[in-house]
């Protein structure tokens, strides 16, 4: 059974990333419901984070402060909403544990559900403009 982010980590499908290190990626979701909608995510292929030792938990939550800073002085964000979803029944769509950094604009009213479509090259040009800032 594939996994959609296993592929974008071996490179067979495009990813948007602007961070990397030795355990972790981040990159921006391709159906973000707002502005520099971002996923961290562990290399390393593990469905739920109770299938991870603890001390990776806190390692991939650990870079999350740092990724959001700088999204946040990328995007002009006024505050962020962190999701992490666990199984079928909590909406993640990938097997695949991820942290979602989600920028919240005082002057949007944007809808949690409701994703948009970005451009490819919209989001080449933001995740080059939050990697220039972590
Ligand atoms: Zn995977």
């Amino acid at each position: 059974m594939g996994c959609i982010f296993c592929d974008i980590l071996d490179g067979k499908k495009d990813g948007y990333f602007f961070y990397e290190d030795e355990h972790h990626v981040a990159f921006l979701d391709k159906y973000p419901i707002d502005v520099g909608h971002s996923l961290v995510i562990p290399r390393k292929h593990h469905e739920r984070i109770t299938d991870m030792t603890s001390e990776d938990v806190g390692n991939v939550f650990s870079i999350v402060p740092r990724i959001a800073k700088a999204i946040l002085n990328a995007t002009g964000a006024d505050a962020f909403s962190l999701g992490q979803n666990n199984g079928r029944a909590a909406k993640q769509i990938i097997p695949h544990v991820h942290i979602h950094i989600i920028p919240r604009y005082n002057s949007k009213g944007t809808v949690w559900t409701k994703r948009q479509i970005s451009s490819g090259d919209e989001l080449l040009e933001l995740a080059k403009k939050i990697r220039s800032l972590i």
